[in-house]
């Protein structure tokens, strides 16, 4: 028989970590519901949880279908094991609290999730954990900010709202030189267009309410790296309490097994929209990886497979006309998130940058986030019917 090649990125996601029950035939993973197992099983040949080596104790530490939830997202990203959690702020707090501690360092870009940013701006330092944070037009400076207690990069390797790329592989480089770890949340990237450890990154996370799980109804979150490194933020997870619960673990396993399908269409739908914006005489301008226009083109082709399925896009006339198109949309749903089947809309000056958050003018014109700036988070609708809602939305507001 020939050698067997590796698998595709679809086949993975609908078969790696599959654990059948043969006593029934079953042909994907059940929903192992207990929250604590026999102990100790005496059971001969029993399946142990691969990342203690042990039997399963009690689901905080450890779960068969949550366990084959976390082999199918490692299998996704080529690291060798994963955790999965109960949302992606679970997983990105527990990450920096394994690596971090009182006198060390890190280092962050400064266009972050809004949550993650307050979590190293307001939280980590009440540790004794030192922040510095860098722009993403500036990230030439990161070699010169690393100190002796340096520990760590965290970045976003495709950024909320304008969609700026980081160059994951010059951050591994450095990273990696001054033997600290390269943290990289690609929730916006997916593993269908970036695997960042590939690229020399040392660990992935990813909100898994959005691209992973796909369709708005689940909150998760997961963390991808060598083992020891899982091991150590397992070590926080069963302490700072944010496992999923199995049901979770199998709707994302669920959810997962359409991924590729889904940002295959997401990109290309996204693609599409952009260059149809473009042409558009009511937008000042176009945010999209993919787009000629766009800062980091160069970067994106570089280090994506594909540009994502996010378009951001500044509209004529300021927040209140962006205000007007979104109400406008009949698709579009104005709402925050992204990722799933249906098309979501924002303003993100009115959302995730809205002043409330904290955010100053001045620190909105640095992130790029002008006046009239609109978020679209594509579906998997027909591009044809979302390109005639667009274009109704603006005849409505500018007629
Ligand atoms: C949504 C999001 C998060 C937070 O994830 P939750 O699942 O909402 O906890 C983190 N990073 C990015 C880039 C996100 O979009």
């Amino acid at each position: 028989m020939s050698k067997k090649k590796e698998w595709g990125f679809n086949t993975k996601a609908i078969h790696l970590g599959r654990t059948v029950d043969k006593r029934f035939g079953s042909i994907f993973t059940p929903i192992f519901m207990e929250d604590a197992f026999l102990n100790p099983n005496k059971t001969e040949g029993v399946v142990v949880d691969p990342l203690s080596n042990e039997e399963y104790i009690y689901t905080r530490y450890g779960n068969p279908t949550i366990t084959a939830c976390e082999k199918t997202i490692a299998g996704l990203e080529g690291g060798q094991a994963a955790l999965v959690f109960s949302s992606g702020m679970a997983a990105i707090s527990a990450t920096l609290y394994s690596l971090l501690k009182k006198g060390d360092h890190i280092i962050s870009l400064r266009d972050l999730y809004g949550q993650t940013y307050s979590l190293l701006k307001n939280e980590l330092p009440r540790f004794g954990v030192d922040v510095s944070f860098v722009s993403a037009n500036n990230i030439e400076s990161v070699p010169s900010l690393i100190k002796p207690n340096t520990k760590a990069i965290y970045v976003e390797s495709i950024t909320n709202p304008i969609l700026r790329v980081v160059d994951v592989e010059y951050l591994g480089r450095i990273a990696t030189q001054h033997s600290i770890k390269l943290i990289v949340d690609s929730t916006f990237a997916t593993p269908y267009n970036q695997n960042p450890l590939k690229l020399g990154a040392h660990i992935v996370i990813h909100s898994a309410t959005k691209y992973l799980n796909g369709y708005n109804d689940l909150m998760a979150g997961a963390v991808v790296s060598d083992r020891d490194t899982i091991l150590g933020i397992r070590d926080q997870r069963i302490k700072t309490g944010g496992s999923i619960d199995p049901i979770g673990a199998y709707l994302l396993m669920r959810g997962i097994k359409t991924l590729g399908l889904r940002v295959e269409r997401q990109n290309a739908t996204a693609t599409k929209l952009a260059a149809w914006l473009e042409e558009n005489p009511y937008v000042k301008r176009v945010y999209y990886p993919g787009l000629k226009s766009h800062p980091d083109h160069h970067i994106a082709k570089r280090v994506l497979r594909g540009y994502g399925g996010v378009v951001s896009f500044e509209i004529q006339g300021g927040d209140d006309v962006a205000n007007k198109f979104v109400d406008s949309l009949e698709l579009g749903i104005k709402a925050p998130s992204l990722g799933g089947v249906q098309t979501l809309v924002t303003v993100p000056r009115e959302t995730s940058h809205h002043p409330r958050t904290g955010v100053t003018e001045e620190e909105l014109h640095t992130l790029g986030i002008n006046p009239g700036l609109i978020r679209v988070a594509v579906g998997i609708e027909d591009l044809e019917d979302l390109i005639h809602d667009f274009d109704d939305a603006f005849k409505t507001t500018f007629r």
